[in-house]
């Protein structure tokens, strides 16, 4: 099978197969097609891999539906080592990730060694601890007793972006794999190298041959089959509303599959009066500039109280100024600011930008393009942003801030909770007993308080509203991966 080789961080040479990864094999697709692989930092085309058309998906099935039956009584501790097995190894190979992620995705080779890899090798270590402690209950009945038992749902499907592929791939794989699941992953059509990669390390743990499935693919194609096949028992989804929408039709149409939707967000940063102002300012920066701001828990409306109003933005106009990101190619570890993620990304950005410019609000800082060749935008901040413009209400997924003044908690707390989203906040105070309040009347999966977007392997992530349902990470998840049966007994009267 042909391969790709990738230059990555410090030169290192990285060899990817180029093949669809089906019963622990690389193939090519049954049509010959294939997608190519951009590095948005130069625009380059730097090769192809396969792509699945809908034959290669009903081979994967076919593939995963031998891998569940032998998963499924393959015993927990013996699962459980499978994926320590693989955590050591993405572990080892943590360079060659965090290089793929920074040349297909644009993500910074620093962020992804400092955190996407660690995660995804920390869930993978957590729900391997879980894997023999799928317990059900003992129930008293009348006239008899019941037990409950938590059983795998058997063949089911990740589709995943492209914006922390591997981690938010490994939030999917872990605990459906920890509870005796078979796996078909499809990654993101713009990222699809980690995927690669990761199947290479399946394959050298040593997992049965179906357990795990990897389908690079367009999501019309691939994505759709995957949707809408009746032999798959769950979609787990991240990515846009509008996809999670057509997938959410799909599984009513056909088998009624269990789907899971982590979709979009515009996350409220509420900044009080009484908080500690440098460290607001500093996670303020962090969540909207992160990732370039393609986190779908970023901070990008900020509420600041109106009595520390002006101080902030002067503050926050001075920390961009002092401390200007460093431009460049995300492999570099003194780089600070890498591209978006493609063409069409880096269009909708400046679009938002342009729409912001347009309307009542003022341009603090950052606003333009930057560069001749490869997707880079400035970071970018508006103050007084009306409540009604786009700026404030849409998902711009790029490293737009939009601030606003409040006056009171009440004002605040309806402000930040009139969106359709309502995947992730974050509030700043000292008040401990605002925090509680304010808190716990946010309408959102996750909020922080005096930080941003805290990740642990033991804590769930996922969205209320138009942000979909369903949680990734902590036992939560596992519940998702797992269905309950009851077995009930009579117990017959016996003759002493
Ligand atoms: P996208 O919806 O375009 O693509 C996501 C995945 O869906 C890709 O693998 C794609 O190939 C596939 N897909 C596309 N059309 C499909 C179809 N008809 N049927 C089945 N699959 C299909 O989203 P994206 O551009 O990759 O990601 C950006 C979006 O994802 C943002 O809106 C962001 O907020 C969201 N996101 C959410 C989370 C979260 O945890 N909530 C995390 C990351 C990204």
């Amino acid at each position: 099978m042909s391969s790709l080789t990738i230059t990555g961080a410090a030169g290192r040479q990285i060899q990817v197969p180029t093949g669809l990864f089906i019963h622990n094999t690389f193939t090519s697709s049954i049509t010959g097609a294939t997608l190519p692989v951009e590095n948005p930092t130069t625009g380059a085309i730097l090769g192809h891999v396969s792509a699945a058309s809908p034959d290669d998906v009903n081979k994967a099935v076919t593939s995963s539906l031998a891998g569940f039956a032998t998963w499924k009584s393959t015993p927990a501790p013996a699962r459980a080592k499978l994926l320590l097995r693989l955590a050591d190894l993405i572990e080892r190979d943590a360079a060659d990730f965090a290089s793929l992620e920074a040349v297909d995705a644009g993500i910074l080779y620093t962020d992804s060694l400092g955190m996407n890899v660690p995660q995804a090798v920390a869930n993978l270590r957590y729900y391997a601890g879980w894997a023999d402690k799928i317990d059900g209950k003992s129930l008293a009945m009348e006239g008899g007793m019941a037990y409950t038992h938590r059983e795998p749902l058997g063949v089911c499907a990740a589709i995943v972006p492209w914006n922390a592929p591997l981690m938010i791939t490994i939030w999917k794989l872990a605990p459906a794999l920890a509870a005796g699941n078979a796996l078909i992953i499809k990654p993101s059509e713009l990222s699809p190298l980690y995927a690669q990669k990761l199947a290479q390390l399946i394959q050298e743990a040593n997992f049965p041959p179906g357990v795990v499935n990897i389908l690079p693919g367009d999501g019309a194609s691939a994505g759709r089959t995957l949707s809408e096949h009746m032999l798959i028992r769950k979609i787990s989804f991240t990515g846009s509303a509008p996809t999670g929408r057509q997938i959410l039709k799909a599984a009513a149409a056909t088998n009624l599959k269990r789907v899971n939707l982590e979709l979009g967000g515009k996350g409220p940063s509420i900044v009080f009066g009484d908080c500690d102002l440098e460290n607001a300012l500093l996670w303020t920066r962090i969540g909207i500039t992160a990732n370039n701001g393609q986190i779908c828990a970023a901070g990008s409306r900020i509420y600041v109280q109106e009595g520390i109003y002006e101080e902030f933005l002067a503050k926050y106009a001075e920390m961009a100024r002092k401390m200007p990101a460093v431009v460049g190619d995300p492999l570099d570890p003194t780089t600070t600011k890498g591209p978006v993620v493609s063409g069409a990304q880096h269009q909708k950005i400046l679009g938002y930008i342009a729409q912001g410019k347009k309307g009542g609000a003022r341009l603090l800082f950052g606003g333009r393009e930057v560069g001749e060749k490869g997707y880079f935008v400035e970071n970018t901040a508006f103050a007084d942003v009306g409540e009604g413009e786009a700026i404030m209400k849409e998902e711009i997924f790029g490293p737009v801030a939009s601030i606003a003044p409040f006056k009171t908690e009440g004002e605040v707390i309806a402000k930040a909770n009139d969106s359709l989203h309502g995947l992730s906040a974050a509030v700043f105070t000292n008040d401990v007993n605002r925090a509680h309040r304010v808190t716990a009347a946010l309408e959102t999966g996750q909020v922080t308080v005096n930080a941003w977007a805290m990740l642990s392997p033991n804590v769930p992530f996922g969205g209320v509203k138009e942000s979909g349902f369903g949680r990734d990470m902590g036992e939560d998840a596992l519940e998702g991966w797992t269905t309950v049966k009851s077995v009930k007994y009579s117990i017959l009267p016996g003759k002493l």
